[in-house]
């Protein structure tokens, strides 16, 4: 951890702009911030005592006023299928859930907004734990810089190619932090990840689908369905009750139409639960007309949730009658199973013993 560690402004936080504004109140200018943003995000400098050709007064502002909020790692699995899998701690004590996942010769990483999450949803282990608190941009871009770390230093050059904000938290429910750390993996002049490689996943938060669709910000959409009749999602999400699956296609219809972007919806299968040939007409109908893709997830199981992950047969008449209305989707593969890489399963894990005491 940074030796700085108690100072209150941490560079990880600042998009270019915010940042240019700091070191503008300073006195410095641009070209200043210029450099400085290189190296934070070029040369991915690991400590603030690395940092070099910058100017020494502006060195010495930096050290004594500013931090580098790198994450401590916890604990790490690994999975027979690559899968790795990072239980990241924070200044304060919290943790969080960071997992990389092979996909060819790729990597996808991904990545928490929240320590726990206020959404419930009940097959989910971060849910089954509740909210703590949000993160700040920081702790997002952090995890993306582990992440580039513990690739660089394994055998792959350059091989992180997505972003998806599916691990711990609601990404929409800290619209703020997440946006504007999407603002700096995506700025050109450091890590330039491209905005089509980025996926935010939300659970439906209607208004702030809604304000995504005024708002030309990157990524692609997806949104956690799971159910395609209210009597249904309301069992699993209980956020369906807030806002009903009529509203929330409506905002996502709004989104396709403003975006001109295809939406994915993302349907954890869980057996006898929502795999059925009737929920599956029914998703059909409900997806009738839009832009859409639909990601199938076998249930990964979690401790507190007495449910199984559908039957390949199952699986595959589910595909079939989506097909039957025209609407695309793809089996995902479950990894690092047997590292229970289901967000917030790691993080669990490691408190139960001191839940035990
Ligand atoms: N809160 C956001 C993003 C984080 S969850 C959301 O809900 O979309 C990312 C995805 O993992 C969601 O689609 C969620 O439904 C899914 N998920 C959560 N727990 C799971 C489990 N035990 N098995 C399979 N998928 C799970
Ligand atoms: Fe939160 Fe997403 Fe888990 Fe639901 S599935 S509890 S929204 S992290």
């Amino acid at each position: 951890m940074d030796s700085t560690a108690n100072n209150p402004i941490d560079l990880y936080d600042l998009n270019y702009q915010q940042l240019t504004q700091l070191l503008a109140d300073w006195g410095y200018s641009t070209y200043h911030a210029g450099q400085l943003w290189q190296q934070l995000y070029r040369q991915r400098v690991s400590h603030l005592s690395q940092l070099g050709s910058l100017r020494p007064d502006l060195q010495a502002r930096l050290a004594s006023h500013t931090r580098l909020g790198r994450l401590a790692v916890l604990a790490e699995q690994q999975s027979q299928d690559g899968t790795r899998k990072f239980l990241l701690g924070l200044p304060d004590g919290q943790s969080i859930e960071t997992v990389i996942m092979p996909y060819r010769e790729r990597f996808t990483a991904c990545i928490s907004t929240q320590a726990g999450c206020a959404m419930g949803c009940v097959f989910c282990a971060t849910g089954q734990m509740g909210f703590v608190r949000h993160l700040h941009p920081g702790e997002i871009v952090a995890q993306v810089l582990h992440v580039l770390h513990v690739l660089a230093s394994s055998r792959h050059p350059h091989p992180l190619r997505n972003i998806v904000l599916m691990g711990m938290g609601e990404p929409l429910h800290n619209y703020d932090a997440t946006m504007t750390a999407l603002d700096i993996l995506t700025d050109d002049r450091g890590l330039a990840i491209a905005s089509r490689h980025i996926t935010i996943s939300t659970v439906g938060l209607v208004p702030a689908i809604r304000r995504l669709a005024d708002e030309a910000r990157p990524g692609h959409l997806a949104v956690s369905l799971h159910a395609a009749t209210d009597e249904e999602r309301n069992k699993l999400v209980p956020l369906g009750r807030r806002w009903p699956l009529a509203e929330l296609i409506d905002a996502c219809r709004y989104y396709v139409a403003q975006r001109g972007r295809r939406i994915f919806f993302e349907w954890t299968l869980i057996a006898g639960h929502n795999d059925t040939p009737t929920q599956a007409h029914a998703l059909g109908r409900l997806l009738h007309g839009l832009d859409a893709h639909v990601n199938l997830i076998p249930l990964n199981p979690t401790a507190n949730f007495p449910g199984r992950g559908s039957t390949p047969a199952d699986i595959r008449q589910f595909k079939a009658i989506l097909a039957q209305y025209n609407l695309p989707s793809t089996v995902r593969q479950r990894k690092g199973l047997d590292i229970d890489a289901g967000c917030g399963q790691l993080r669990k894990r490691s408190r139960q013993p001191a839940e035990l005491d």
